[in-house]
């Protein structure tokens, strides 16, 4: 069996390593914080035992009052980087281990004995781990699954440093030496920390594909789905079925080129960011939304008449026809035209909608630019574009959708042949 510094000193060496580790992850990739946050905890728990295991080597007040302090934190600095993670603020409770040591060692009798100092630091312990699979399983990342058998190895080592705690105060030993047993009981926290490491790093693995795969389907100057994630998106709103119909809108921005030409490339960039949080806000829940090339973006909604994907394309438009954008100089105003196709649930095919959508928008940008067309049967109807001023007028979100709808119902009875 071996002893229990040298215990301490392979403990701190792979705590050690860890840290470095994982702090070096971080600083390659500094917004998944949940790696410095492991990093730092591992870092606190090597020096913190290191310090412990220089017993008789140091002043008695750094390692055993320091030292066991700032291995506890390191329980703090996990519980955080389970919280980030998890994408939540990390609770004030997961400072409780540290806080635990530092008010049992107050209590003089209790602080004078080891066998009690022992039985303090691993309760402190316990409750660390408590907080670790507490969190881990009202969590939301990964699996549910995964979460409940990370729980479940936090808690069997929570027990077994209660059992430590026990025996501690049973064999109150006056050295190190006189815990063997116990070094057979921290065996089993020895099992469950491997076990809790390879199911972090699984999830870790899990996470970092999930960010790759997101950015295949994303683009990078919007943010919105790029042609691949429309085209997957567009699948999954068909294979869900959530409606009978779906409504294809294609917009092109209407003399973007110039936009470029006048203002710069910066600003053209501006401009079509804000006309996607634009879409993207008022994108209803089953629908998706993407770019599919320059200027030109395409969205899919789950509809049940054609008067619908109308109501959403009109709203878009007016709202960023409304919409001031900054340039060095002074406002500029944009608009969009918009091309509507409409297809049966069954067998709606997104070539066949876009290339009819793409038809309807050929027509919008001909009749002047700024207005929606919809490709009904085999005719195009283009709703008429609202009168002079009357954006002044309406600002009641309620009226200007009656508005939008008075100006499609006037063309309704073409749009339903
Ligand atoms: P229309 O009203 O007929 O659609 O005219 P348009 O000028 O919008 O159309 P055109 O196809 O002639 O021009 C599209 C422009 O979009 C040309 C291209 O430089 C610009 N563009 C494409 N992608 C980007 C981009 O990522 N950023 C910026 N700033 N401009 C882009
Ligand atoms: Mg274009
Ligand atoms: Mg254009």
């Amino acid at each position: 069996m071996i002893d229990v510094k040298t215990a301490f000193l392979l403990w701190v060496i792979q705590a050690g390593t860890l840290a470095i580790l994982l702090v070096a992850i971080w600083l390659h990739a500094r917004d998944q914080r949940y790696h410095l946050w492991f990093g730092l905890g591992f870092g606190l728990q090597a020096i913190g035992l290191g310090m412990v295991g220089l017993r008789d080597q140091i002043p008695d007040f750094l390692s055993i009052q320091v030292g066991n302090v700032l291995s506890l934190l390191g329980f703090a600095c996990w519980c955080r980087a389970i919280c980030s993670f998890d994408n939540r603020r990390p609770p004030l409770y997961i400072i409780s281990p540290a806080v635990i040591w530092i008010l049992g060692n107050l209590i003089p009798q209790l602080r004078a004995e080891m066998g009690y100092r022992m039985a303090i630091y691993d309760v402190a312990a316990a409750v660390g781990l408590g907080a670790l699979g507490f969190l881990a399983l009202k969590g939301s990342f990964s699996t549910r699954r995964y979460r409940v058998m990370l729980a479940t190895v936090w808690y069997i080592q929570a027990g077994a440093c209660l059992v430590f705690a026990y025996l501690a105060t049973r064999i109150m030993p006056q050295t190190f030496k006189e815990m063997t047993l116990a070094v057979a009981v921290s065996g089993v926290g020895l099992v469950s920390f491997v076990t809790a490491m390879t199911l972090i790093a699984k999830m870790m693995m899990d996470r970092s594909e999930e960010r790759l795969q997101a950015l295949v389907r994303t683009d990078p100057l919007t943010g919105a789905l790029n042609r691949r994630g429309f085209a997957e998106a567009y699948q999954q709103l068909v294979d869900s079925a959530p409606s009978t119909a779906l409504g294809l809108l294609i917009f092109d921005l209407d003399h973007f080129k110039q936009v470029n030409d006048i203002h710069g490339h910066q600003v053209g960039d501006r401009v079509l960011l804000e006309f996607a949080a634009i879409c993207k806000s008022l994108l209803p829940q089953r629908g998706a939304f993407g770019r599919t090339g320059g200027e030109e973006f395409a969205a899919v909604l789950a509809v049940s008449e054609v008067r619908d994907a109308a109501l959403f394309a009109e709203t878009v438009r007016l709202a960023l026809a409304e919409r001031r954008i900054e340039t060095t100089r002074d406002a500029i105003h944009v608009t969009t035209s918009i091309g509507i196709s409409v297809s049966a649930l069954a067998g709606a095919d997104l070539d066949k909608m876009m290339s009819q959508a793409d038809a309807a928008l050929y027509a919008a940008k001909a009749q002047g630019r700024n207005r929606t067309s919809v490709k009904a049967g085999a005719t195009v109807v283009t709703v008429p574009p609202e009168h002079g001023d009357v954006l002044d007028v309406i600002n009641q979100q309620a009226d200007r959708q009656v508005a939008i709808l008075n100006r499609i119902a006037a063309v309704a009875n073409n749009l339903h042949d």
